[in-house]
């Protein structure tokens, strides 16, 4: 999978920082639960820039209320964000000049070895106002005017956070990656995340493990199996367990959202004995808008008592509860005794397949064709609508065109017997499939 650059935002309280993140965003890609200290909900977003991607973290997702808070916030702001990111935007604001929490920032950004570009926010007159001579004595060497609110200067900084990003190297480490099949092993907390890693880890042979706490870059675990080489997306951070108690839940579902987007599949841990809860669907949720192919792995199993019908009635409320996961794979495992790890590697495999297929134009014809015969599209304000042919341009996720006569015409319900007719056909076991309809 891809991987793009990420960008943090720093700075103290109302200098600017969503109003930026919003200015930079192309796409927001999603909105993350607010536990009780957290008031804000935009926190993560991708950008585009003459035709490159970087994905952009406001991490200054604390909004607190008394000074020693949020100064004791924004050491913890920038921890974050060193973790996080390959680039620092630190936003000050001119209008104000530097105070004393700017100069705290500055302490700790200086001493990481991340690069700094200082945005002078809030400089609304270009013409009016001097350059920001004086934040050059924050110690960076990038400091560019800008207006958040008025969108000045904001391509001039996107230029500034490529001149000072390797896009090439970033290209060819994802072009390194391809062999190797990126998985996130996804679910709340105490689900048996790490309890799975583990496992997985020392049944195969690993070719690289992170220790918990190392740098950015060695927080995946490549093992080989077979002929095929997995990687599980950012272990050391499901090992490493956050202090503060009411972030938490915050915290993991970031994590959550950052692996699912460099993986190539999903692996859901739901705990058997808790059932499905809201933090479960959101997190599932994520992963299938993201498109990417999902197991939903049942763990603890050991600890339920069962019958012979225990299985599918779990299952049953799984999809249930989950309705758009339908086509999503169901294992019961225990992380803890091993049972069934073995056939969640081997379900990997078997989803990842499942997303590279590519049905060709004839025979998705034909199997078009054959649903609408079966069950014409109903009229809708007395107009019909007409499926000439349909294709499939893409894979992981599959895209499905259908040119049609008037996209407006379709029907929600017709649009999901035509995905269920595909699966029928060709399965497409565990990945979401997108259908388009364009007008022809
Ligand atoms: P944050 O707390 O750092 O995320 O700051 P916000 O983005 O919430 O902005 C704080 C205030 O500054 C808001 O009232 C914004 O409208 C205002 N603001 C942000 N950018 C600019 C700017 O470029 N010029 C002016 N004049 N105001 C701005
Ligand atoms: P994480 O927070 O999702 O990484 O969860 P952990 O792997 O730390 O597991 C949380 C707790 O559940 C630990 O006490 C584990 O020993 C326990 N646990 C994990 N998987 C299983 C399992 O399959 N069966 C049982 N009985 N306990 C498990």
């Amino acid at each position: 999978m891809m991987e793009n650059p990420t960008v943090a935002i720093v700075g103290r309280p109302n200098v600017g920082k969503s109003t930026l993140f919003n200015r930079l965003i192309a796409e927001r890609k999603a909105v993350v639960e607010k536990s009780p200290n957290v008031t804000r909900d935009r926190i993560y977003g991708r950008a585009r820039w003459k035709g490159e991607t970087f994905e952009v973290v406001d991490t200054g997702g604390l909004d607190l209320e008394s000074s020693a808070e949020i100064a004791q916030n924004i050491k913890y702001q920038v921890d974050k964000a060193i973790e996080e990111a390959d680039i620092i935007l630190f936003v000050v604001d001119v209008r104000e000049g530097i105070s004393p929490l700017d100069r705290e920032i500055s302490q700790k950004l200086r001493k990481c070895d991340r690069e700094v570009i200082v945005a002078a926010n809030k400089m609304d007159d270009f013409s009016a106002q001097d350059e920001p001579w004086e934040f050059y004595n924050l110690g960076f060497e990038d400091v560019l005017p800008i207006s958040a609110e008025h969108g000045k200067n904001i391509g001039d900084l996107c230029d500034k956070i490529f001149a000072r990003i390797d896009i090439d190297d970033f290209k060819k480490n994802s072009a390194d990656d391809k062999e190797i099949l990126g998985v996130a092993i996804a679910g709340k907390p105490n689900s048996g995340k790490s309890t799975l890693v583990n496992q997985i880890l020392g049944q195969e042979r690993v070719i690289v493990s992170p220790e918990p706490g190392t740098t950015r870059d060695a927080v995946d675990s490549i093992f080989e199996r077979a002929d095929n080489k997995f990687k599980l997306i950012d272990t050391a951070g499901l090992r490493k367990k956050s202090k503060v108690e009411e972030d938490v839940e915050y915290y993991s579902n970031l994590r959550a959202i950052r692996a699912i987007e460099r993986a190539d599949v999903v692996v859901m841990m739901i705990d058997s004995v808790e059932g499905i809860t809201e933090q479960d669907k959101k997190i599932a949720g994520y992963a299938h808008d993201e498109g990417r192919p999902i197991i939903l792995a049942l763990n603890k199993w050991d600890l339920i008592e069962k019958d012979t019908h225990t299985a599918d009635i779990f299952r049953e409320e799984v999809y249930r509860q989950m309705k758009f996961l339908r086509f999503a794979p169901v294992i019961f495992i225990s992380a803890l005794t091993g049972k069934r790890v073995g056939e969640v590697l081997d379900l990997i495999e078997y989803v990842y397949d499942q997303t590279l297929q590519r049905i060709s134009t004839g025979l998705l014809n034909e199997v078009v064709e054959e649903a609408v015969q079966m069950n014409d599209p109903p009229a809708y304000k007395g107009k019909k609508l007409n499926i000439y042919y349909a294709t499939q341009p893409e894979v992981q996720p599959p895209v499905f065109v259908f040119f049609v006569n008037d996209p407006e015409l379709v029907h929600f319900a017709y649009e999901r017997y035509l995905e269920n007719k595909i699966r029928e056909a060709f399965g497409f076991v565990g990945t979401p499939i997108i259908l388009k309809f364009k007008e022809r």
